[in-house]
């Protein structure tokens, strides 16, 4: 078993999709470890997505991320990470699977309801901004 990190985000939690994304995540075989409802502000949005500073869409993610509360979790399952990538599909939502949680409930490419790390790397740097280890205690 391994972990990675999912944010379900502020369009998604906004018009009230956040329980079905849960389900849809559970009933793929993921367990949820840890979970929060929070809100970024531009610092910590900025930070979490420097990978992709200088980008042209970079301003526009930051101000998406902060534009109300997000739902950062810890998912298990075998594989995690790539569990999780295949679980929620491509980054517009246009080119995503049928079935995958961006075709059912995102928007468009920027407002694509959810987040999911890349690497086992990154999903240990990810768990780490959200949670202490004190929530992770139990993991
Ligand atoms: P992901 O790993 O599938 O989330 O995709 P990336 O790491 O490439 O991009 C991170 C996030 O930036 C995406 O999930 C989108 O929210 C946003 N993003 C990526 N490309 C674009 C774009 O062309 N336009 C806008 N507005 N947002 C984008």
């Amino acid at each position: 078993m391994s972990l990675t990190l999912a944010i379900i985000k502020p369009d998604a939690v906004g018009s009230g999709k956040a329980g079905k994304i849960l389900a849809h995540l559970e009933s793929a075989g993921f367990t949820v470890r840890a979970l929060r409802l929070t809100t970024l502000d531009k610092t910590q949005a900025g930070a979490f997505y420097a990978v992709h500073a200088g980008r042209p869409f970079y301003d526009e993610l930051v101000d998406f991320m902060t534009s109300g509360p997000v739902m950062p979790m810890v998912l298990e399952a075998d594989d995690a990470v790539a569990k999780l990538r295949d679980a929620i599909g491509a980054t517009d939502p246009a080119q995503a699977a049928e079935g995958t949680v961006r075709r059912l409930y995102a928007e468009s490419k920027g407002r694509n309801a959810i987040h999911a790390s890349d690497s086992d790397e990154n999903a240990a740097i990810e768990i780490g901004f959200f949670f202490s280890m004190h929530e992770r205690l139990g993991l």
